[in-house]
C-alpha cells in the first residue's frame, strides 16, 4: 500500500500521537523512535510519517531521507549506549522478516556478545560459478535500463 494512513497501524498511530513511544528525532517527513523491544538499548526506528508499507512502496527521495536521518543518528546512539557497531536492517515484506507493515529502518547498536546475528553470508547457501553471477547482474543491468521497468522474475527465462 502506499501513501496515506493505514487503519490499524501502530506506527501509525505513534505518528499521530495516539500511539505512545519514545520520541528521540522528529522532522516534517520522519520520526524516530525507541523500539519497544530492543536487541540493546538504543535500538531506534526511524519512520517515515506517511504509511507506506514496506520499502519497495516509499518514494526515492523519501527514503534516502530516512536513510540520512539514520546516519545521523548513528553515531549518537553508538555512542550513548556504549556500543563498539551498529546494524542498519531494512526487512521488506513477510518473507525478509517483516512484522510491522509500516515500512522502518532499524537503527541497531551492537556490543560484542549480544547474541544477535545477521549471519551473512547464509551458511545453507552454495556459491554459483562466475557465469551464473554475471547472467544475473547483466539481467539486473538491463532492467535498471530499462524505460519501462518490464522486470522478469528472476530464475525465469527470458524470450
Ligand atoms: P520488523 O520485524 O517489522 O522489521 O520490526 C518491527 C519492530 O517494531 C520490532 O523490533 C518491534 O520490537 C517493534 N515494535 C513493534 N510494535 C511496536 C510498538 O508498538 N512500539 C514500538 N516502539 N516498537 C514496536
Ligand atoms: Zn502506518
Amino acid at each position: 500500500m502506499g501513501v496515506g494512513t493505514a487503519r490499524h497501524c501502530i506506527f501509525c498511530e505513534i505518528v499521530h500521537g495516539a500511539g505512545e513511544a519514545s520520541i528521540c528525532y522528529e522532522d516534517a517527513d520522519a520520526i524516530a523512535f525507541m523500539d519497544i523491544q530492543p536487541v540493546n538499548a538504543g535500538h531506534v526506528l526511524v519512520v517515515p510519517k506517511a504509511h507506506f508499507d514496506s520499502m519497495d512502496d516509499v518514494p526515492e527521495e523519501l527514503a534516502l531521507h530516512l536513510f540520512g536521518v539514520a546516519l545521523r543518528l548513528s553515531p549518537i546512539v553508538r555512542r550513548l549506549a556504549g556500543a563498539s557497531a551498529v546494524n542498519v536492517v531494512v526487512s521488506s515484506g513477510r518473507e525478509a522478516g517483516q512484522d510491522v507493515f509500516h515500512h522502518h529502518v532499524h537503527l541497531i547498536p551492537r556490543v560484542a556478545g549480544d547474541g544477535f546475528e545477521v549471519p551473512l553470508p547464509h551458511a545453507g547457501s552454495s556459491m554459483p560459478d562466475r557465469t551464473t553471477l554475471d547472467a544475473m547482474a547483466a539481467r539486473i543491468m538491463c532492467a535498471m535500463h530499462d524505460p519501462v521497468r518490464r522486470v522478469v522474475p528472476l530464475g525465469v527465462a527470458v524470450a
